[in-house]
């Protein structure tokens, strides 16, 4: 396992990243890395994408102020482990490292900060993921993406100048990712009134703060681009801080996330033309839809059990003892459902008035998407229909998160 390489810790003991925001940042680099991290030996991590985009730039700022190793890693970088591995290494004689990049990059960079338990700090060319503060790195490995263990960025700089000046496209996928709050927020609202599983409402207060602005100028032909950028920035940035503070990915991260790594599990070398805020963005659609129409119904509750090898036949024998140990953790009893379904009928109209107060309309989600140019349908993207049908029918066997998937597949209701 990669993970005993390096020990899992509490990501909630990491201090918050410090944002470096606005219209010319980058102008200030020097000063907060004297400020910050005090290095004279630093390694530079980014591609010939991101170094023409910021690389260059960053660079000549700091060159009078430290000895600057640039680390190109090309022009399509996978997010490997064994790259990360190799940048551990490069970075033997550096004092701190800097991602210059967005997902990629800063995933590699962590977790090759990590690795070496050296500081970073990361110069954000797009709007595009939530990751940049994230105390975890998400990297390939065995042929599919896994959470990594790693530590929070020192600080995150974000130009607008330069978030600006990126591909439309990322700006999209960085919406999607962003706009799923509602069917997170939703699913960990469910599980917490059905088993008192924690429910960070604070946590989901700061991420809401920029969602007006979001969908507004999702909706608006004319609007300030600036503006919408900075705010999808900020509200990335919450959603990283959000996951560090709670210890885990959860408060971004839940049933539609679960449909996307079912994909990936399953299908991964053939969603390499997405990138993942674009998937989410499909995936979080499908679930605002199935979440409203179960608010309607009247779910009953029953308990799944699965083999070892169902689970081995559904996921591949690799990953079947991985899976039945998470899904384990949730499993529930005949005597457990029978005690919920019980109560049912009385906490049931409370519960769908407090989701329903916190969740998005589907079409206001479906609005903002399609008006921001996103993707929001699987065959559109390339996804093969029953490939599809099958990771929203078995995704809830992938995570211990109890949500909305867990209620389909108890036959409230086919869900795409
Ligand atoms: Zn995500």
């Amino acid at each position: 396992m990669v993970s005993a390489t390096f020990p899992v810790e509490n990501m909630s003991t990491h201090p918050t990243p410090i944002r470096i925001l606005g219209t010319n940042a980058t102008a200030s680099i020097a000063e907060v890395l004297a400020t910050h991290m005090n290095a004279k030996q630093l390694l530079l991590v980014c591609d010939d994408t991101t170094w023409e985009a910021a690389g260059a730039h960053v660079e000549s700022f700091l060159n009078s102020q430290c000895n600057i190793r640039v680390q190109s890693l090309g022009s399509s970088v996978r997010p490997s482990l064994a790259l990360a591995q190799e940048i551990a290494a490069s970075a033997a004689g550096a004092d701190a490292l800097l991602a210059v990049g967005s997902g990629t990059i800063n995933d590699l960079t962590k977790y090759a900060a990590a690795l070496a338990d050296k500081p970073y700090a990361v110069v954000a060319t797009a709007a595009t993921m939530n990751g940049y503060t994230a105390a975890n790195a998400s990297l390939e490995h065995d042929g599919h993406k896994q959470s990594m263990p790693a530590r929070p960025p020192v600080f995150v700089l974000g130009d607008t100048a330069t978030l600006s000046a990126a591909p439309k496209r990322l700006m999209r996928a960085g919406l999607g990712d962003t706009l799923c709050r509602t069917t997170v927020e939703a699913d960990m609202l469910l599980s917490h009134h059905l088993f008192g599983t924690p429910y960070p409402r604070e946590l989901f207060d700061v991420l809401r703060r920029h969602e007006t602005a979001l969908l507004a100028g999702s909706m608006t032909e004319r609007y300030d681009e600036a503006l919408f950028i900075a705010s999808l920035f900020e509200a990335l940035l919450d959603a990283g801080d959000a996951m560090t503070a709670f210890g885990s990915s959860a408060p971004a991260s839940q049933g539609e996330h679960m449909i996307a790594h079912t994909l990936e599990l399953k299908y991964g070398s053939e969603l390499h033309h997405l990138m993942h805020g674009e998937l989410i963005a499909i995936t979080a659609l499908t679930m605002s839809q199935f979440q409203h129409r179960v608010l309607l119904s009247a779910p009953t509750l029953r308990s799944m059990p699965y083999s070892l090898e169902d689970f081995g036949r559904l996921f591949g024998k690799s990953h079947a003892e991985a899976l039945a140990n998470a899904y384990a953790k949730k499993f529930i009893t005949p005597e457990q459902a029978d005690e919920i379904n019980a109560k049912m009928p009385a906490i049931w109209p409370e519960i769908s008035q407090v989701l329903a107060a916190i969740m998005l309309p589907t079409n206001t989600l479906e609005r903002a998407l399609i008006h921001s140019g996103v993707t929001t349908k699987p065959d559109q993207a390339g996804i093969d229909l029953e490939r599809y049908r099958f990771a929203t029918s078995y995704a809830h066997l992938t995570r211990d998160r109890f949500t909305f998937l867990d209620l389909a597949a108890m036959g409230v209701k086919r869900i795409h």
